[in-house]
């Protein structure tokens, strides 16, 4: 049985077994699927081309035979010589006396070990005889920790192989494998652990690629669609005729890809099943219009409404929008952490008696004495990953409202389909038409002199300007210390016309909140802070975005940065101030100084940090994959996601014998429900 304990590996004692379960290889199976988490492959090289100190591999002709020297008790070491390109090269080979028979003048072999160019020596790690295979030097190497070796862990892996390989079950259906020219499962597996060449190590690891990706996005999907069947939901029924001469009091035409996405919507709102949408646009995109149509379709059917946005000064923006858009066409409310007393209780009990329509507020608007008469849509703007949880807590208060989730970071394809998979996703991939790009500059350090004068020039014109340092980590002191220098640096520059504010992450809300009043009102014409602005932000005035230290940043905050600039109706600029060490830090700034596509950033992003770092904080449900890769591996993650598709809809896992092992697998692993909540 492949669950059963190692120990009943041969050769695996209770040490053993303790030190394999450091590794969380606790049965037959967590072992043989303990994959190696590269190969190295040792390549033969021209003699002149090896590097001193590096693990090389050469091949060439033993001259003599190897002469065995003995000291301190039981330590040996053999020397001999090989000719490689004409060249004598010294071998040495520690500890390895038996090595002596077997290798004798005029035999040809492949050594690997380390290089002195100084002395042209190997010392040798490994040999073999014969010539230099390409396929023999794939070497597996296993991530360990604690007492075990790489060897120790390759031999029991062997052993296990050995007895249990025929256990190893085939869950693919077999014309997957056809159509796909797949390796079945247990060959699949030794070639991951021994592989023969490389030819067949490719397609085993395109097989588990696959194999992950097909599991992952199959689980995802039958659990959308129980929790779909379990929850149920509302069938929102509004008055299109409304919502249509609500869209044409805007002061523009929607565009196409926001009457797309606008389609997807009331759709689910209309359908009886509960909507569970991410709605994904570029700064500037006009997601505020279409959450407001989306908002106010929920006000003709009689529902109410409630916008959750990350922090107070958003929910105080758009809390100024809406009133704006919709006048009195429904009765808004701002519901934040500062709303106390006598005044909540009013606004409470306005909620729970359906005396409000709209409410708008941070993420405590769902919770607590918050109870709405009528809930039939959330919006939740950025940031926040509205979980299951809080879906519970709404449903515990006997509601299943439709949920829009909105972001304006462009989020690669893979990653949405991975992180996002268990929601619908619309994307507006188009920006209304007449904007001006940013222009985006890269300067260094030194010419920030330069860059102090050219803000200056636009703020005497009367425009204002964003100057961002960051702040890597709320608690980090040396960043809070660079906007303060920063900030007294500008004031002592500034004709004393010029006011220059200061706002970071340590200010009391309400400081942070006047400053920000200050600036949106123009008291206050350069704003230098810490990244709090990046979320929504609205000031049109704003003309000048200068990022300091912008290699710190990711490509895809970077835009977001740059975001809060070109709101208006003046040409506005991004400055990014930065001295990249290395290649990659240049090329990123490059890439931004060339391209104003968030969703191409972001894929660059993707590519250069890696999906770990792409949400800046590691974001939890984004799923660990023992063999693939979101980055490299996404067409086949294409190819899964379609699948899984059409097996769910053909309900092949209840249906069809042939996906009889899948189905079986993917009620194996139950705990992976348990890891969505
Ligand atoms: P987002 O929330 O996606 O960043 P907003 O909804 O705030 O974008 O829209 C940015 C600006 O563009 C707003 O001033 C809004 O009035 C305007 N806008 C939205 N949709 C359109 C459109 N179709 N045509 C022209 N301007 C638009
Ligand atoms: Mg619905």
């Amino acid at each position: 049985m492949l669950n059963a304990s190692v120990q009943q590996i041969k050769g695996v004692g209770e040490k053993l077994a303790e030190d394999l379960q450091m590794l969380h290889i606790e049965t037959i199976e967590d072992l043989l699927f303990y994959f190696p988490y590269r190969y190295d492959v040792f390549e033969v090289k021209p003699i002149s081309e090896l590097i001193h100190g590096d693990k090389v591999t050469i091949e060439g002709t033993v001259v003599y035979d190897p002469s065995l020297t003995f000291f301190s008790r039981n330590k040996s070491r053999l020397m001999f010589n090989v000719e490689v390109e004409g060249i004598s090269i010294k071998a040495v080979m520690f500890n390895r006396a038996f090595a002596k028979k077997h290798l004798n003048a005029g035999d040809v072999v492949t050594l690997t070990g380390k290089w002195d160019s100084n002395r042209l020596q190997i010392t040798v790690n490994t040999y073999k005889k014969g010539r230099y295979d390409q396929d023999a030097a794939i070497h597996p190497i296993y991530s360990i920790k604690g007492d075990i070796t790489s060897n120790v862990l390759k031999k029991t892996i062997k052993n296990a192989l050995k007895v249990y390989e025929k256990e190893v079950s085939e869950l693919l259906p077999a014309s997957y494998l056809q159509n796909y020219k797949l390796p079945v499962r247990h060959e699949a597996l030794k070639t991951m652990h021994f592989p023969e060449s490389r030819f067949k190590l490719k397609h085993a690891r395109r097989r588990f690629v696959y194999e992950e990706f097909l599991l992952f996005q199959l689980k995802m999907q039958v659990y959308k669609k129980m929790t779909r069947e379990a929850e149920g939901g509302i069938s929102q029924v509004f008055d299109k005729d409304e919502v249509s001469s609500f869209v044409n009091t805007f002061p523009f035409k929607l565009t196409q890809a926001q009457e797309k996405v606008l389609r997807h919507i009331l759709k689910d709102m209309a359908s009886p099943f509960r909507m569970n949408r991410l709605l994904q646009g570029d700064v500037g995109s006009g997601k505020t219009a279409v959450a407001a149509i989306s908002i106010y379709a929920t006000v003709t059917a009689g529902k109410q409404c409630a916008f959750m946005v990350p922090t107070e000064i958003l929910a105080e923006q758009h809390y100024l929008s809406l009133m704006n858009l919709f006048e009195d066409r429904a009765r808004i409310v701002l519901l934040t952490g500062s709303v106390k007393g006598k005044p909540r209780k009013e606004i409470e009990t306005a909620i729970n008696a359906h005396d409000v329509d709209i409410v708008i507020g941070t993420h405590a608007l769902i919770q607590d004495n918050v109870h709405f008469s009528d809930l039939g849509l959330v919006i939740v703007d950025e940031q926040h990953r509205f979980g299951v949880n809080q879906r519970r807590t709404l449903r515990d208060k006997g509601m299943n409202p439709d949920v829009l989730f909105m972001t304006a970071t462009p989020i690669p394809r893979t990653l949405a389909i991975t992180a996002f998979g268990d929601m619908d996703v619309s994307i507006i991939d188009e920006l209304p038409s007449g904007r001006k790009p940013v222009e985006t500059h890269w300067a260094t350090e030194r010419q920030f002199p330069r860059v102090l004068s050219f803000i200056e020039k636009h703020v005497t014109n009367g425009e204002q300007a964003y100057v961002v340092c960051p702040l890597i980590e709320e608690s980090d002191k040396l960043d809070i210390q660079n906007a303060v220098d920063l900030h007294h640096q500008m004031e002592t520059f500034f004709p004393g016309n010029i006011q220059v504010g200061l706002l970071h992450g340590r200010l009391p809300t309400d400081e942070k909140e006047q400053m920000m009043k200050d600036f949106s009102a123009n008291r206050i014409q350069v704003l230098v802070s810490t990244t709090v602005i990046e979320v929504g932000v609205n000031v049109p005035n704003a003309t000048i975005m200068v990022i300091y230290d912008a290699e710190r940043f990711g490509l895809s905050q970077l835009h977001q940065l740059r975001g809060r600039v070109g709101r208006g109706n003046n040409q506005s600029y991004c400055i990014l101030i930065a001295d990249p060490k290395g290649e990659v830090g240049k090329e990123r700034m490059r890439i931004m100084t060339t391209t104003t596509d968030g969703f191409e950033l972001a894929e660059q992003d993707l590519k250069l940090r890696g999906p770990g770092d792409f949400f800046g904080t590691k974001q939890s449900g984004m799923p660990e994959f023992k063999v693939a890769d979101m980055v490299h591996d996404y067409r086949a993650l294409e190819t899964a996601r379609a699948d899984a598709s059409e097996i769910i809809q053909n309900n092949s896992l209840e249906t069809d014998p042939n996906y009889a092992s899948l189905a079986e697998e993917i009620k194996r692993e139950s705990a992976f429900k348990e890891k969505m909540d």
